[in-house]
């Protein structure tokens, strides 16, 4: 009997244990669940478009970006990539299902239906990144020349809008004067000149820093319309250039929208640049939410000196 007894008790002990050991597993299989499924939602998306670019280095600089806003824990990337020729008409991402897209692209239009997507996401307070060259494209889309405020390229003149620049005594001007929008000497290595330290992409930054090698964009011209330039370059004419403080970095409201416009990043070692990680990081993370939390890096550019994080990832792109 005390046997049996013995038996049925060893049972009942390693039955309650088991079914602890089953609901402590499934409790943290749930918890562990609900946490990845928080911090994704968290996570602010992002959509990078791509697909058509002049810049044959695109492929490149698209993977670099969507890796700095990765490295960051901070965001969601999801790419949108064209044809690589023409209107692609199956081009539709769904943008309301992102906080924000990155434009890496400088291409054909996009399908019309598209392109009212785009608007509406917009002024429906969607955020946007404009890179570099993206600021050449779609020269004829009047809502798009608003969002980035100024363009270059593609037959842009006086009618797109007034050349906008700093002149010699810091001012901000809007020149109307006749010519084409948009030109750039040969690449260096320029100065960049913070224009607004009160603002959140800015706090914390340099007064100036040494930016890597990159094409200084000048005479870049638009409806400059409820645009914040935070940050310039002087064009120099013994480059080619302008004789004017150009606008670099910038911020454009466009309805409920916000928009973060840099002309910087024509290639790879312009986009290994720690000012350029910086801002894109950081105006992406202000396109999204209006705020900046993300900190300046103790490596960033000097007055004295550039400062490059050289790009590599595991599998080798
Ligand atoms: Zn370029």
């Amino acid at each position: 009997m005390i046997k049996k007894l013995n038996c049925f008790w060893r049972f009942l002990s390693a039955l309650l244990f088991l079914s602890v050991c089953v609901t402590a597993v499934a409790q943290s299989t749930k918890a562990e669940k609900t946490e990845n499924a928080a911090s994704q939602d968290e996570k602010i998306k992002v959509l990078l478009v791509d697909g058509q670019n002049n810049h044959g280095v695109w492929p490149k600089t698209s993977e670099m970006m969507r890796n700095y806003l990765l490295e960051t824990k901070m965001f969601s990337v999801n790419i949108a990539r064209t044809a690589p020729k023409g209107t692609d008409e199956n081009f539709s991402p769904n943008f309301s299902d992102y906080d924000v897209v990155l434009s890496n692209y400088n291409g054909a239009d996009w399908p019309e239906t598209t392109q009212k997507n785009f608007e509406k996401f917009i002024e429906d307070g969607g955020g946007l990144v404009v890179v570099h060259a993206a600021d050449n494209a779609f020269p004829e889309w009047h809502a798009y020349n608003l969002m980035i405020g100024v363009g270059g390229w593609g037959n842009r003149n006086a009618q797109s809008g007034p050349y906008l620049y700093f002149d010699d005594s810091n001012k901000l001007v809007r020149n109307d004067a006749e010519g084409q929008g948009g030109s750039h000497g040969p690449q260096h290595e320029f100065m960049m000149t913070c224009r607004a330290p009160e603002h959140p992409i800015m706090k914390g930054i340099p007064q100036a820093w040494l930016h890597a090698q990159d094409e200084l964009y000048d005479r870049l011209r638009g409806p400059a319309q409820n645009i914040h330039v935070l940050a310039t370059a002087y064009s120099d004419k013994e480059k080619n250039g302008t004789g004017r403080n150009e606008p670099m970095v910038m911020v454009i409201e466009h309805g409920n929208g916000r928009v973060f416009h840099t002309t910087l990043g024509h290639e790879v070692y312009s986009q290994e640049c720690v000012g350029f990680i910086t801002l894109l990081q950081r105006g992406t993370e202000w396109a999204a939410t209006g705020k900046v939390t993300l900190p300046v890096p103790k490596d960033f550019p000097s007055k004295a000196k550039t400062s490059s994080r050289k790009f590599a990832v595991e599998d080798g792109k």
